[in-house]
């Protein structure tokens, strides 16, 4: 009828059924208060979210930053993510630098419905700059081209390689990321911008889970929104002569808190960094930051 001409009828499909009495993860937090999915290993079935995704025939576009000496990060970052990252779907590859003319020598090959897109963009002198202005550069195309070519992106640090898999379970309106160093943590130890004069504050009776600034996505529209606040909180700051502690991070955890909280987490298994200590709770590190010299790298 014409009521239904978009419906699709799942595949046959076996797999055990939910136990209501034994969640699949008890020593983890799996949902959040307002109802969100945490997502760890062992709490999801892959199997159902392809056959949903598929469905949708979503595309996905991945942000990445290149600038500066960052691009000696890119090629494992690409040979990883060609690996692990969104297996079987088709994947663009936003490339923001300033160096198109070197990177374009890579020669980097990409599988089939992948697709590596170089986006010139200005550099900065200071690296506080060149991080934070990720969220201009990322509203900027997300008009431009984003919202005609996929459907979710998925913003990400470069310093980092994929060893595990990362596929559509991420996937949902706007999520953000566990950041490892503080999942464990309690609120006094989060590393908000405690300053009421800057727009990113969090008072110490506040928040909810500190997130991490390399890890965030949802639809190009969510993200357009996210990426644009963070920008104008950011600006304003700036032009009070204030700049927050972490930088885009400190915007984007007063975003999640005040704005938007987030339809999906995910867990550290999606943005690990050895530095940060112990990996008990994690059955999987998919997603892990490289070693650098922080100092020479951002110089
Ligand atoms: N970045 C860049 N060039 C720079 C500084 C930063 O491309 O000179 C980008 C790069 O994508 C990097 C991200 O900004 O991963 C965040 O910076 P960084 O990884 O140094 O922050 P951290 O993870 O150490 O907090
Ligand atoms: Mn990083």
């Amino acid at each position: 009828s014409p009521d239904n001409v978009n419906v699709i009828k799942l595949k046959r499909m076996v797999y055990p059924k939910s136990e209501t009495l034994k969640p699949p993860r008890t020593n983890v937090l799996s949902v959040s208060p307002w109802l969100a999915p945490i997502v760890w290993e062992g709490n999801f079935n892959i199997d159902i979210l392809n056959e949903l995704f598929r469905q949708e025939n979503v595309r996905i576009g991945l942000t990445v930053f290149a600038i500066k000496k960052y691009i000696r990060f890119l090629k494992t970052f690409i040979e990883t993510a060609e690996k692990f990252f969104m297996v079987g779907y088709p994947v663009n590859y936003y490339i923001f630098t300033d160096l198109v003319g070197n990177v374009t020598n890579f020669n980097m090959t990409v599988g089939p419905r992948k697709q590596l897109i170089f986006l010139e963009v200005p550099s900065y002198e200071r690296w506080e700059d060149v991080t934070m202005r990720r969220m201009q550069m990322i509203r900027d195309f997300t008009k431009q081209r984003f919202a005609s070519e996929v459907d979710y992106l998925v913003c990400l640090d470069v310093d980092m390689i994929f060893q595990d898999h990362v596929g559509v379970e991420i996937l949902s309106d706007v999520f953000g990321t566990l950041h490892p160093a503080f999942f464990v943590k309690g609120r006094d130890k989060f590393t908000y911008e405690r300053r009421p004069e800057s727009q990113a504050y969090i008072p110490e009776d506040e928040g909810d889970f500190y997130y991490a600034g390399g890890y965030f996505g949802g639809k190009v529209e969510e993200v357009y929104k996210l990426t644009n606040h963070c920008h104008h909180a950011m600006l304003t700051d700036k032009a009070n002569n204030i700049e927050a502690i972490w930088h885009d991070e400190s915007y984007l955890n007063n975003y999640f808190l005040y704005y938007k909280k987030p339809t999906k987490i995910l867990s550290p298994e999606y943005l690990w960094n050895e530095r940060d200590g112990t990996a008990f709770y994690l059955r999987k590190i998919r997603f892990i930051a490289l070693h650098k010299n922080m100092d020479e790298v951002r110089t």
